[in-house]
């Protein structure tokens, strides 16, 4: 592989000291710093000709880079390589059976993609290896889509994709069936999006959230989640960030909808995400998700509700309303006692953020129906009524967990029903 020197990064403990060194002593440049939220780490960088040293300075007392310090006092941390592929440079590495940090790549300062190599396999070093955001930004091509409708502009977003246990995923369809549809990985899982949807009309609205970054390491790998690209990007990419959202509306409280709803800020409190908003839950799915039972407590995780209660900023609604002009919840059950869909309207027109009614274009067919759903012959009864009606209004129905198609239509044609993605 093609590899250069990016930068040196330097961990420091004291960071007005260092600066008096490196700005006073050897006359370098400071760049304005950058924040790397999910690592609790700032950054100032200093260019050195073609590449930079880097400043590290942890922001919270769990930094990787305050473990660093403390074990081993402040001194050279990474260096870091730029390559121009990063998922051809990791596969190479781990044909050579290279340890590595990273499987995977993952964001970075200014929207590059980082990995780690393990010091054990660069003989005492951390290496990073870097893709800048010029390269990466061609990944966004399909992780943003906008629709009009009437007088609304419908932005589908993404924070990511997890991993799911097929049979779980398809209930009570046998495997050679479902796996024609989408293909299992090694462990038996299958790839889901995680796709809230953005509505912008009299106000600006969220309709989930995805799973967030509050979980640690082990969640992580049991679900499989990759957010090398998460709601923060594709916000940005739609033009928007969490202060422009006025209202949150929950189809229902899983974690892989309600995980974005909350952050842990520096101090490790719980805040909401999204600073302005009312969050707009069902009073039914808000009694079952804070009154978890040993059914249902894995997919429950209080961190992700119950700090929106404590910041006031909790609306619950008691039945099927609308919650701004076009935009009407409708409960649908099954899936949860209380979960509900979204039917958006405007101009004549009709669109459906149907959440887990029915979550991949795979589950159109009114048996393909979750094995987590508590209630399945519930989602039966809702899922006929509604396929019904998306045909005859030809409704633009948006699948929150399929990996391939935001959004499409139901077309019925000899009493088959396809999805027509658009
Ligand atoms: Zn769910
Ligand atoms: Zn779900």
């Amino acid at each position: 592989m093609k590899a250069i020197l990016d930068h040196v990064g330097i961990a420091v403990q004291d960071l007005d000291a260092a600066l008096a060194f490196y700005r006073g002593a050897l006359g370098l440049e400071i760049e304005p710093p950058e924040e790397v939220p999910s690592q609790r780490v700032r950054a100032h960088f200093m260019p050195v000709g073609e590449s930079s040293l880097e400043l590290l300075e942890a922001t919270a007392p769990e930094s990787p880079i305050a473990a660093f310090v403390q074990k081993r006092g402040p001194g050279l941390h990474h260096i870091t390589l730029r390559v121009e592929d990063i998922a051809a440079a990791i596969a190479q590495l781990k044909a050579r059976g290279t340890r590595l940090i990273d499987e995977r790549p993952r964001p970075g300062a200014e929207g590059a993609l980082v990995a780690f190599i393990h010091p054990a396999a660069a003989h005492g070093v951390l290496v990073e290896l870097k893709q800048t955001a010029a390269v990466a930004a061609i990944r966004r091509l399909d992780t943003v889509a906008r629709y009009q409708l009437g007088d609304l502009e419908l932005v589908t977003v993404n924070d990511g994709f997890l991993k799911l246990d097929g049979g779980a995923m398809f209930g009570v369809v046998p495997k050679p069936l479902w796996s024609r549809k989408t293909a299992p990985d090694s462990r038996n899982r299958v790839t889901l999006a995680m796709r809230p949807l953005i509505v912008r009309g009299a106000r600006t609205m969220i309709i989930d959230a995805g799973v967030g970054d509050k979980e640690n390491a082990r969640f992580s790998e049991i679900y499989g989640l990759d957010r090398t690209r998460h709601l923060d990007h594709t916000l940005a990419d739609a033009g928007l960030s969490a202060g422009d959202i006025d209202i949150v509306l929950a189809t229902h409280l899983h974690f892989d909808h309600a995980g974005g709803f909350t952050v842990r800020d520096r101090n490790g409190r719980l805040r909401p995400r999204f600073p302005r908003a009312q969050y707009v839950v069902r009073r039914g799915e808000w009694e079952d998700a804070t009154h978890p039972n040993e059914r249902n407590r894995a997919s429950y995780l209080a961190d992700n509700y119950l700090p929106l209660a404590d910041a006031g900023v909790l609306q619950l609604v008691d039945d099927d309303q609308t919650i701004m002009p076009g935009v009407r919840v409708r409960r649908t059950g099954g899936h949860t006692m209380h979960h509900q869909m979204v039917i958006i309207e405007s101009g004549g027109r009709a669109a459906a953020f149907v959440a887990d009614l029915i979550p991949t274009t795979a589950h159109l067919p009114n048996a393909w129906i979750m094995g987590f759903d508590l209630y399945p012959m519930d989602t039966l009864a809702a899922k006929h009524a509604f396929v019904r009606e998306a045909v005859d209004r030809d409704m633009l129905i948006f699948f929150e967990h399929d990996p391939a198609v935001a959004a499409g239509y139901i077309r019925e044609e000899d009493g088959k029903r396809r999805v027509v993605p658009v």
